[in-house]
């Protein structure tokens, strides 16, 4: 997935995107209010963790605003504050779920695998198509049963072709999951759709690019 961090405590935002990212995710990182509220005027993310006590403002309403327009996006509140009052306020305003610091990071990413599974309206971690399944779970992808040992982009570009079926995936869309913030309109994401069809030929699976739209992952007709 791709995750927006908003913590300005260097040593959390860095402890956490640096176990988050080991668990395939992409995650951007903001450390105040005002660049979390640009950020979210442009970009779609598919989970937030939001730290409260930011240094020009209250993580609530960086929340209230994003539910203000609309925006569905999952909120996990990452905070100090331990009492009972600030968790109901974060709830009321449309928080998902609230994890008080100190946190071990094995919670959070279990909070977040929650949270991921509940955005996707799944009841089931795995998506598959044809002989390819990626277990969200566990961050695997297979092939005929066998493990693909990927590097994290491949793996993300696997798992984000495989969440859209057989439709067409915009390329802006993948760039923004591959890379967050540092998708530079550069030709990286080719590298690794070419990358990712070498894993796959003879496999009856084909990822298919149509100019000026994106990429499908398709079952191959024989
Ligand atoms: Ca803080």
């Amino acid at each position: 997935m791709r995750l927006l961090l908003i913590e300005d405590d260097a040593l959390i935002a860095e402890s956490v995107t640096a176990s988050l990212t080991g668990a395939g995710h992409t995650v951007d990182a903001l450390t105040s209010a005002a660049e979390a509220h640009g950020a979210l005027a442009r970009e779609r993310f598919n989970l937030i963790l939001l730290d409260l006590g930011l240094p020009d403002g209250d993580g609530l309403d960086v929340l209230a605003a994003l539910r203000d327009s609309g925006d569905a996006t999952p909120v996990l509140i990452l905070t100090a504050r331990d009492n009972v009052d600030d968790r109901v306020r974060g709830l009321d305003r449309g928080a998902d779920d609230y994890l008080a610091k100190p946190f071990s990071l094995a919670e959070l990413k279990a909070r977040v695998r929650a949270l991921g599974r509940r955005s996707q309206q799944r009841t089931d971690d795995r998506l598959v198509l044809g002989p390819l399944v990626f277990d969200a779970a566990t961050a695997t992808l297979t092939l005929h049963d066998e493990v693909l040992d990927l590097p994290r982009r491949e793996l993300r570009l696997a798992e984000n072709l495989l969440r859209h079926g057989q439709q067409i995936v915009a390329r802006e869309t993948l760039d923004a999951q591959l890379f967050g913030f540092d998708a530079v309109g550069s030709n990286a994401l080719e590298v690794y759709i070419s990358r990712l069809r070498k894993r796959l030929a003879g496999s009856g699976l084909a990822i298919r690019t149509l100019r000026g739209l994106g990429y499908r992952l398709e079952i191959e007709r024989s």
